[in-house]
């Protein structure tokens, strides 16, 4: 199966956590957390169109300036996403610079600022390069209970974990995959165009196979003969990303809800087992914790990291203790 998006942790699993999602089509980018990025090309990061920030401590948020450096003066917008307050931490960041001069530059850079809670996206706002950047308040665009970005081919969900401070963990979700078989098109004569997107569309919100895809104005065709000979569907797919936590029902149970079913679970395990009493001082996981909550929200694949830098010589036995809790 060809894929959607490719997934890589930023870092190795000692250093600052984050997770880059490449977009196979598109030139784009997503980001989860920002903390050290200097493993990222520029090219990669001008491709980021959201980059959605877990808590503000620092080796979740200090890659903020790097980020902003590269693409200040690009075109398109830079979406950031983080917990309660956030908005305000991007505005104090954004206030620490000398601002004249940005509108020497042909294009006015856009950064948007999303808080998320429990109820959803509570505080939107936008600040403009040509402005100074200078904030300014909108209003969020409502989605469902825990959904933080709906489009046509994806979505992010985010639940708010307790980390002694509210820390965000994401779920991107694929929706039903559409692709196009060339060799289809070509026996029913057909050449590509927007209609295919409108198309694929059209499939994934389970419209009937006599509804009229319009083609051109002259040519429309059933969307059944274009699923017969044109379109093939599968599963998309599902990539979950959890950090710094406390081990508690509350928090395991959104963990499991967040993660279930995930084809790939990235999640922190900071210390070893043995030292459980100083991962729920820091509200942090431990790696046998870990790999039970992959286990229980029966992902296919889980990826622990973010471990604490006491255990450099004990890399293996962090992977085996979340190994074998895993496979339990
Ligand atoms: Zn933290």
């Amino acid at each position: 199966m060809t894929w959607f998006v490719q997934p890589s942790l930023i870092n190795d699993p000692f250093s600052d956590p984050g997770l880059f999602i490449d977009f196979r089509f598109g030139r784009r980018a997503l980001l989860f957390d920002l903390g050290e990025l200097s493993q990222l090309s520029p090219r990669q990061l001008l491709r980021v169109s959201h980059a959605f920030v877990s808590h503000a401590h620092m080796d979740h948020f200090a890659g903020f300036d790097r980020l902003l450096r590269v693409c200040l003066h690009r075109a398109m917008p830079l979406h950031l996403v983080g917990p309660t307050d956030f908005a305000d931490r991007v505005e104090h960041k954004l206030n620490a610079y000398t601002l004249n001069l940005l509108d020497e530059h042909p294009f006015d850079f856009l950064i948007t600022a999303t808080e998320f809670a429990e109820a959803g996206a509570e505080h939107v706002c936008e600040f403009r390069a040509l402005e100074a950047f200078r904030r300014r308040e909108l209003s969020p665009v409502p989605l469902p209970p825990g959904m933080l970005l709906d489009e046509d081919e994806f979505q992010i969900r985010s639940v708010v974990l307790d980390h002694g401070t509210p820390c965000l963990a994401f779920s991107f979700e694929e929706k039903l995959r559409v692709n196009v078989w060339s060799e289809g098109l070509k026996s029913l004569q057909l050449g590509v165009g927007p209609w295919l997107k409108e198309a694929k569309r059209a499939v994934r919100r389970g419209a009937p196979d006599d509804s009229e895809v319009v083609i051109s104005p002259d040519q429309s065709i059933p969307l059944g003969m274009l699923k017969q000979h044109v379109l093939r569907t599968a599963r998309g797919q599902k990539i979950a990303y959890v950090v710094d936590t406390a081990y508690h029902e509350e928090n395991v149970d959104r963990i499991i809800t967040l993660a279930r079913g995930a084809d790939q679970l990235f999640i922190e395990a900071a210390f070893i087992d043995a030292d459980a009493d100083v991962a729920a001082q820091r509200r942090h996981l431990t790696a046998r914790q870990a790999g039970d909550i992959a286990k229980r929200a029966g992902v296919a694949r889980f990826v622990p990291f973010h471990f604490s830098a006491r255990y450099r010589e004990q890399e293996d036995w962090l992977r085996s203790e979340a190994e074998e809790a895993f496979r339990a």
